[in-house]
């Protein structure tokens, strides 16, 4: 059995066919015929091994949906059939206080799907039943993929930061993470605010939860709108002026990364001190919110809003992602 997928051999390549031979299927493992993949920002950070640890040849990719093609001896619910969806985590040691609390990602253990792997950008994959997630049947394929990363890392600071429907939230970014954020939190129940640099997106934003908009590249806007949330949600991976964001916060408020900007954060004491504000971060979504996300997702209709490229045309898409153009995500079918 010959897997078909498309890797970097190293930093910065363009992406090429790439065969290989998978191992045996495990007792534990399932095989997937993936139908799509979602190219998440976390993908480009891997092929120009930004982080330093990325194993070439790299084949991304971990938003993966397809459908259960085989299954080893001991995998117990997943059915031949069944469609499911992969994102970026595909092991961990399943005994430690992390897995048993099902906060997986927090495990010494923790196996990234596309790391040391190789991952969705592909054909097929053949991984742990434990990190395929079965894809509520109404949820488009598609615009479901994203979810399995993306979505996944902004419902998850909603739910373990306490944010409640009749808080104010803002999300910082309208793109890939945002556009998802904006979805969830007006689920949530909350009053959305939406913050992006300049108003191109405003009509999007509010087509898509938010209440208000804040185009930030206008002088005096972000101060403007000081003491107006509970929770905000940055998506940005930029850097920006971290005491005007946090001056954004109510008393008690929490302000929450999950882009990752280039330089380290600045922010004053005194706000954080005087209001009790504080600052957080999060990752990811462990296999039980993991399931809780898709439903919520599915009983509320959140979708990534996506543009769908062959494999094939692989490197075109990537580029398209690196310049910031897709709206909002692109989503690969092999
Ligand atoms: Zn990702
Ligand atoms: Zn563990």
């Amino acid at each position: 059995m010959t897997i078909h997928g498309y890797a970097a051999a190293e930093a910065g390549a363009p992406l090429a066919p790439f065969e290989y031979e998978p191992a045996p299927l495990a007792a534990h493992e399932v095989e997937i015929a993936i139908s799509h993949c979602g190219i998440c920002h976390s993908d480009l950070h891997l092929i120009d091994n930004d982080w330093g640890n990325t194993v070439f040849p790299l084949v991304p990719g971990h938003e993966i949906v397809g459908e259960i093609v085989a299954r080893g001896a001991a995998v117990g619910e997943a059915r031949i059939g069944s469609r499911v969806g992969v994102g970026w985590q595909r092991g961990s040691c399943g005994h430690c206080d992390d897995c048993v609390e099902g906060e997986e990602p927090f495990c010494p253990e923790n196996e990234a799907t596309c790391l040391g792997h190789f991952g969705g950008f592909a054909d097929r994959i053949r991984l742990s039943s434990r990190f395929c997630f079965a894809l509520p049947e109404s949820m488009d394929s598609a615009a479901a993929a994203p979810l399995l990363c993306g979505g996944a890392t902004v419902y998850t600071p909603l739910s373990v930061y306490g944010v409640r429907p009749d808080h104010r939230v803002g999300v910082v970014g309208v793109g890939g993470l945002g556009h998802l954020a904006l979805q969830f939190a007006r689920a949530w129940g909350c009053e959305v605010t939406a913050f992006s640099h300049t108003a191109d997106k405003r009509d999007e934003a509010v087509e898509l939860g938010a209440r208000h908009f804040v185009a930030t590249g206008e002088a005096g806007a972000v101060a403007a709108a000081a003491g107006s949330l509970d929770f905000l949600l940055s998506t940005a991976c930029a850097d920006l002026d971290w005491a005007a964001y946090l001056n954004l916060l109510r008393p008690r408020g929490i302000l929450c990364i999950v882009g990752v900007p280039p330089s380290d954060l600045t922010l004053p004491a005194f706000p954080l001190i005087v209001g009790r504000r504080a600052v957080g971060g999060s990752v990811i979504a462990g296999r039980r919110r993991m399931r809780d996300m898709l439903r919520f997702a599915a009983r509320h209709g959140v979708g990534a809003r996506v543009e769908e490229s062959s494999l094939s045309a692989v490197n075109g898409a990537l580029t398209r992602v690196r310049s910031g153009r897709a709206r909002y995500r692109i989503v690969l079918t092999p």
